[in-house]
């Protein structure tokens, strides 16, 4: 494809995007289709000659259009939102089209400066603390922009785990760095997501998780006792990951009280997951969240959730640098530039060599919304998670499980689970709605997110039309 070309296509597939995202509240949400599908559709060998551009439009509009999950869709209510907007993907085509690998500083230093400038940005937009900031005075923090939660997770805990070798090798200095392993141990709540456990797994450490209170929370005396008892036996507890606002329900951890416990600690790094809810902390009413936040040693939010920021943009912030880029630093001379010491080098701020150019999506959806924009978008989910939960309550075969805070409805029918799974599973056949479910105070429960970047209150009000409908349907079939 020649310049020439790529005008012309690239117009049209601008316009095929507009028209997708216009109709996009006429398909189903979910494809009607059964695994394997495309295998009929498809050559099994790659094509040996070039195609007409046309025929492959044509196979993406009648083969991958039928098989695409919309999670754009006015009616899609499941999981969190995948963040999305016009500035968004315009921003990542500019990114494509640039097509740097940004590792280090030298590699294309305005793609270390905007991700830089862009994480201090939203950092403070959040409310983080000065040392989280790279640009304040006295400053060793800063912020970095990974693939996903479960990597900022990853990272973090290694970071951890490498402080806590380091400490324990103060005493046992000939000791190999894997044999202090087995004396490692990490918490969270039940309430966490699960890249928590898989990141233990990979780091080869121990994990307890603890149990909430009756809202969901991790309590400081929970933390506290679990982790004298395990002291007594040996173990070393070097890293926490608190949640705030939980996959399952919205829950929140006890932060003022889990912060001093693990400060108590000879040596315990305290993370902050707030994948989702981390982007509502822009808002100043909601910045209550963040009480404890000065005992934290790091914390993530995915602005490629809830900030209208397509994936992946998975934004890290820590307090201190050099304790996360020890445990990652190897430098090989073709890596290495005149800079290396006045610069920063993302290449040693996560696992991956080669990045993207992720912060110019930041950069202009930050400013074409601005935060005002942001934040308006982020109260109106909330209002109209508020108005679904006020619809569920008013009607009585329900009841609503979760403390609505956020986006995030939870709600399930007032009889056993198996009627709730046979509800969920014949709307989401229908294909007229899309929710998922979790399990919440033990109990099978629906959960209902707001999701669409101009969800309205007809949206939501349609949303529980087809609820109540398909309840009704399943309550006169099963008293027959
Ligand atoms: N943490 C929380 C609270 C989440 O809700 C999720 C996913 O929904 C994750 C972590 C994992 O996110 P990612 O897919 O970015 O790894």
């Amino acid at each position: 494809m020649d310049v020439e070309e790529f005008r012309v296509r690239g117009k049209e597939m601008v316009d095929y995007i507009c028209q997708y995202m216009s109709n996009l509240g006429n398909y189903r949400v979910t494809p009607d289709i059964e695994p394997g599908y495309l295998k009929k559709l498809l050559p099994k060998e790659a094509p040996e000659e070039p195609e007409e551009w046309d025929n492959i439009m044509e196979d993406m509009d009648k083969k991958i259009m039928p098989g695409i999950t919309h999670w754009q869709h006015p009616r899609f209510h499941a999981y969190f939102p995948s963040g999305n907007s016009y500035p968004s993907i315009l921003a990542d085509m500019m990114s494509d089209a640039i097509g740097c690998i940004g590792f280090s500083w030298a590699a294309s230093p305005a793609c270390t400066e905007l991700e830089t400038i862009v994480m201090d940005w939203l950092g403070k937009a959040i409310g983080l603390p000065d040392d989280f900031i790279t640009s304040k005075e006295e400053s060793k923090g800063g912020g970095v922009i990974q693939t996903s939660a479960s990597e900022c997770v990853l990272v973090t805990m290694l970071a951890a785990r490498n402080q806590a070798i380091q400490y324990l090798k103060r005493d046992h200095p000939s000791t190999v760095d894997s044999e202090f392993l087995p004396q490692l141990i990490c918490y969270c709540s039940k309430e966490a997501h699960s890249c928590v456990e898989k990141a233990a797994k990979i780091l080869l450490v121990q994990i307890k998780i603890l149990d909430t209170d009756e809202n969901g929370s991790l309590r400081g005396e929970t933390l506290r006792d679990v982790m004298e008892k395990d002291k007594a036996n040996g173990l070393f507890p070097f890293f926490v990951s608190a949640i705030l606002g939980s996959t399952s329900s919205c829950s929140f951890d006890n932060l003022e009280e889990i912060g001093p416990v693990c400060r108590e600690q000879a040596c315990t790094w305290l993370h902050v997951d707030a994948a989702y809810a981390g982007n509502a902390f822009i808002c100043p009413e909601l910045k209550y969240y963040l009480k404890g936040v000065e005992y934290i040693d790091s914390f993530n939010t995915n602005p490629n959730k809830w900030l209208l920021t397509s994936f992946d943009c998975s934004c890290l912030w820590v307090k201190n640098r050099y304790r996360l880029t020890s445990a990652l630093v190897v430098d090989p001379l073709y890596l290495q530039h005149a800079n290396s010491d006045e610069a920063i080098d993302y290449r040693h701020w996560g696992i991956p060599l080669s990045r993207r150019f992720r912060s110019l999506k930041l950069w202009f959806v930050i400013r074409k919304y601005g935060l005002s924009g942001l934040q308006k978008y982020i109260r109106n989910h909330i209002n109209l998670a508020k108005h679904f939960e006020s619809l569920v309550r008013k009607d009585k075969r329900f009841e609503v499980v979760n403390d609505v805070q956020l986006g995030l409805v939870c709600f399930r029918l007032v009889a056993p689970d198996i009627v709730n799974q046979s509800l969920l599973a014949t709307i989401n056949a229908s294909g007229k709605l899309h929710m998922i479910p979790s399990m919440v105070k033990e109990k099978y429960i629906i959960r209902f997110c707001v999701t669409a970047e101009n969800a309205t209150q007809e949206d939501i009000e349609h949303a529980w039309r087809v609820i109540t409908e398909h309840t009704s349907e399943l309550l006169s079939r099963k008293s027959i």
